[in-house]
């Protein structure tokens, strides 16, 4: 068992772990711990190179920040990379030395499932860790986080289009929904069960034979769906779909999906508002998974508990959208406004009571 530490102004701590034995080739990164532990869920990905793995997970573990902040969990952000083939490559050696690289960090960083994880992965891990979440069984286990996140996807969409076309319903809107793993199947289902209609994408055919036999969904080329005659287009895979190529051929007014780190760059936000369109920002939007997995981590008992923070951040995001409306900014600036508020308190005051009520 290998650990190389990797120093970066942005980050608290960077960790390149290896384990020859198992084959185990990960990175962890701890963001930013302002507000508490840092929480997040663990990716594997077959990536090109472990400087695009490396370059994943600094991105994604500053987002868990920012989305904790906002909805108000006292957590930082943090976030693990596996480098591997889900599918071909992951072996219950590798997830046991993934738990222990997570212990080795001693408590500040908890994980959880994320892209090719399931909580089953997770209670492998947690054989060699008590910082793991989003686990199957036990008096707190959260299980799978997803179904909490495609809800709060869900109503944010309602809240985007009562701003866009004044009424929230869903009956006979066409969504474009990219990608239907853990998070684009729940969301797919429960659009469906508001009246949209949908057209869908996955590089697994498979999930589009599901969506199309049991939904009725329309199937789109991977390529193409974000061509797609739609209002709302929700990226659900992988990030980076928002980008200087992709934005000019959207045809939906809004964009609201669970995809972390949608826009390929910072500047994807000015190019999506510049063509009138309402880019909900991801870190918002996606984060009931972080409320399902934050109530395992505090050790709440109250399974309501999640459906209450659920409640609170989806009124949250439609005040950000009037917020933003009434300031003539971006979403994404008024939400990176509202974190960095956020943070800036907590770093000039007393250290916050951490009882996750
Ligand atoms: P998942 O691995 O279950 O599903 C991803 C799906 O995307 C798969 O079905 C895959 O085949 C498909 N896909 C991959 N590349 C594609 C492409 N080019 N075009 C179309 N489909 C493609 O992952 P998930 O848990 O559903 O997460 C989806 C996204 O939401 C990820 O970006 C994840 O980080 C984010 N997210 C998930 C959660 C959660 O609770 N699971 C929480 C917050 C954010």
């Amino acid at each position: 068992m290998k650990i190389e530490q990797i120093s970066t102004p942005t980050h608290e701590t960077v960790m390149s772990c290896n384990d020859p034995e198992s084959g185990l080739q990960a990175f962890i990164a701890v963001h930013d711990t302002t507000l508490g532990p840092s929480l997040g869920g663990c990716r594997m990905w077959k990536y090109d190179s472990a400087a695009d793995a490396l370059a994943d997970v600094l991105r994604l573990s500053a987002g868990m920040t920012a989305k904790a902040a906002l909805v108000g969990v006292p957590f930082g952000g943090g976030k693990a990379v596996i480098m591997g083939d889900p599918h071909t490559e992951k072996t219950p050696e590798k997830m046991r030395a993934f738990g222990r690289f997570v212990e080795a960090l001693g408590g500040r960083y908890i994980s959880a499932e994320d892209v090719g994880m399931s909580p089953a992965d997770m209670m492998i891990a947690a054989q060699e860790t008590s910082y793991m979440t989003g686990l199957p069984d036990g008096p707190l286990a959260s299980g799978d986080p997803s179904p909490y996140t495609a809800e709060l996807v869900f109503r944010c969409m309602k809240s985007a289009l009562l701003q866009v076309f004044g009424a929230s319903d869903l009956i006979g809107r066409r969504v474009a929904v990219q990608g239907l793993g853990h998070v684009g199947r729940s969301l797919a289902e429960r659009l469906h069960q508001a009246g949209a209609q949908l057209i869908v994408a996955d590089i697994n055919a498979e999930a589009t034979g599901w969506a199309a036999g049991t939904l009725g969904a329309e199937i789109a080329d991977p390529q193409a769906i974000h061509r797609a005659e739609a209002e709302i287009f929700a990226p659900c895979a992988l990030g980076g779909t928002l980008n200087a190529e992709t934005i000019p051929e959207i045809s939906a007014a809004i964009v609201c999906g669970s995809a972390n780190n949608q826009l390929a760059v910072d500047a994807d936000a000015d190019r999506l508002a510049a063509r009138g369109m309402l880019y909900c920002p991801d870190y918002v939007v996606n984060s009931g998974g972080l409320l399902s997995v934050a109530r395992e981590a505090l050790k709440v008992t109250d399974l309501d508990w999640t459906l209450r923070k659920l409640d609170t951040a989806a009124e949250k995001f439609s005040s950000l959208l009037a917020f933003a409306q009434q300031k003539s900014i971006s979403p994404v600036d008024a939400a990176d406004q509202m974190v960095e508020a956020i943070l800036h308190e907590a770093r000039q005051g007393p250290s916050k009571e951490r009882n996750g009520t």
